[in-house]
């Protein structure tokens, strides 16, 4: 019989001691869920405590020394030669984790817990009243706390990099700069000559009155013609839409409704769909190991991104669905051409609130968030000069400045909550998406008459393919150059950019 080394044994314990702590962190999401969706107001207290109990649970297994024993002992064996093995990845990835999660102590982890949730309160605060003042000196407190996380869990550049990393691993703040910048001035001049263009899209035809139970029927319809499986997920109701992973085989996503704006629900749900058809093509096998695990949020993004803008808004996509719109809202739609209904799917406007924003202008809200965190973490602006920079920044890239700081500086939650090196995820997300796009399309052939026939299972086989069924076994960066034969690069989201931008706007 064959004796189990020591190292394979360390694995073997490792592995399950880490299944049981990706179940627990499940049941965690699974009442974070409820809370959004069905939890009666009265419930709230209970569940902060149930919540924090599980947060703190899961928080004390993944940093137990055991964990980094067990590490040790495999990382000096020959399991781990291969970094793309099972066994590599999984060691490579949960070594990831421990070391962040250990190497900030737990002092500054409460006192950034505590700050985030009284910072969020007096964001709040501060929105309803456009008071900058009001939130500011917790913002001050926020920069200083995450500038201390960065230095217990070190970098290589960029201070950036070090929070850039838990939301995208690997990546760093000097290659985002230069693909960035690439995309910058291309598009604040095709805005500009979108602006100049003259032409409005007929938005109007988005706010007729789309009755909800309408736009509930067509949203599932929407979300089972490009793949997903109601069987292993949910569509419910929530103030925020989002898309929640109790585990494999339970993928939930929510929406909301607004009569006189067709594209909220419609496209939120193939966003949410987007992200739940990553979930629910990962390994199976592999679940609640790193390899069974979406990679980044940027290639989370990017899946989102592509099934909403560069499927759900193209003109095939609507060849296939506008005669069922119509079937499903009669009267409303019954004079909409199929070439109107493009166009005002497909607006492009400056505005002040990056969640409203089209497919264009959505890109140059992220930049300039990136902009200000960076010069904000190496002291080079102070919290106070915050909303003039914010403002200066807007009329530069979108040529317009928020009336107030609500519409500015103070619209996002995600300072509040100390996520800091989050944004650029969103942009990723969109280069991503149109990268392994323009990659599919070689690979397929005529994506436009697939879809216009109502055929999207091959686009996302593709997906599964290239992406969903390697989890974490490959950086995101590898996936990208893997899937699409180069680096990333800002060229197919700014020629998507420009194409529809020259149909519809004759620029
Ligand atoms: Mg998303």
């Amino acid at each position: 019989m064959h004796d189990m080394s020591t190292a394979e044994k360390a694995y073997e314990e490792l592995r399950k001691e880490m299944r049981e702590t990706s179940t627990l962190a499940s049941i965690g999401s699974l009442l974070g869920w409820d809370e959004h969706t069905y939890m009666p107001p009265g419930g709230a207290e209970n569940r902060a405590n149930q919540s924090s109990l599980i947060a703190r649970m899961v928080h004390e297994r993944a940093t137990a020394s055991k964990i980094g024993e067990w590490l040790a002992t495999i990382e000096s064996s020959d399991l781990v030669g291969d970094p793309h093995s099972d066994i590599g990845a999984n060691v490579r990835e949960w070594r990831r984790g421990y070391d962040r999660a250990t190497k900030i102590p737990s002092s500054l982890i409460e006192e950034l817990s505590r700050t985030e949730v009284l910072a969020q309160q007096a964001w709040a605060e501060a929105r309803k009243e456009s008071s900058f003042p009001k939130f500011s000196p917790w913002l001050k407190k926020i920069v200083a706390l995450k500038k201390q996380e960065a230095e217990c869990v070190g970098y290589a550049e960029h201070i950036y990099d070090a929070l850039l990393d838990p939301y995208e691993p690997d990546e760093r703040a000097s290659n985002l700069r230069q693909v960035f910048e690439g995309l910058r001035k291309p598009l604040v001049d095709l805005i500009g000559r979108i602006a100049s263009s003259g032409k409005k899209a007929p938005i109007e035809l988005t706010e007729r009155a789309y009755a909800v139970s309408g736009q509930d029927k067509l949203s599932r319809m929407g979300a089972t013609a490009i793949g997903f499986n109601f069987n292993n997920g949910r569509l419910d109701t929530s103030v925020h839409p989002f898309c929640s992973e109790p585990g494999p085989g339970d993928v939930r996503i929510t929406t909301r409704y607004d009569e006189h704006h067709f594209g909220d629900a419609f496209f939120g749900v193939l966003h949410e769909t987007g992200h739940a058809l990553y979930e629910q093509g990962l390994p199976r096998e592999y679940a609640g190991q790193p390899i069974g695990t979406s990679r980044s949020l940027g290639i989370h993004e990017s899946q989102s991104r592509m099934w909403e803008n560069l499927v759900g808004r193209s003109r095939s996509f609507w060849q296939h669905f506008l005669p069922k719109a119509k079937e499903v809202f009669g009267e409303t739609m019954r004079d909409i051409t199929l070439d109107q209904w493009y166009f005002a799917i497909n607006d492009v406007r400056p505005s002040f609130i990056r969640v409203e924003a089209d497919e264009a202008t959505y890109n140059l809200h992220i930049l300039l968030r990136f902009e200000l965190e960076q010069v904000l973490l190496t002291d080079d602006l102070s919290v106070d000069d915050l909303p003039s920079a914010w403002n200066e920044r807007m009329q530069k890239y979108l040529g317009i400045a928020p009336p107030n700081d609500a519409q500015g500086c103070l619209q996002d939650i995600h300072w509040s909550g100390g996520s800091i090196g989050y944004f650029p995820t969103y942009t990723l997300g969109n280069l991503y998406a149109a990268q392994f796009f323009e990659a599919a399309r070689k690979d397929l052939g005529d994506l436009d008459a697939q879809f216009a026939r109502g055929e999207f299972s091959p686009l996302l086989q593709w997906l599964r393919e290239k992406i969903h069924r390697h989890g974490q076994r490959y950086s995101a960066r590898e996936l990208v150059k893997h899937a699409t034969g180069s680096e990333l690069s800002a060229k197919p989201l700014l020629d998507h950019l420009n194409r529809r931008a020259s149909e519809l706007y004759g620029v």
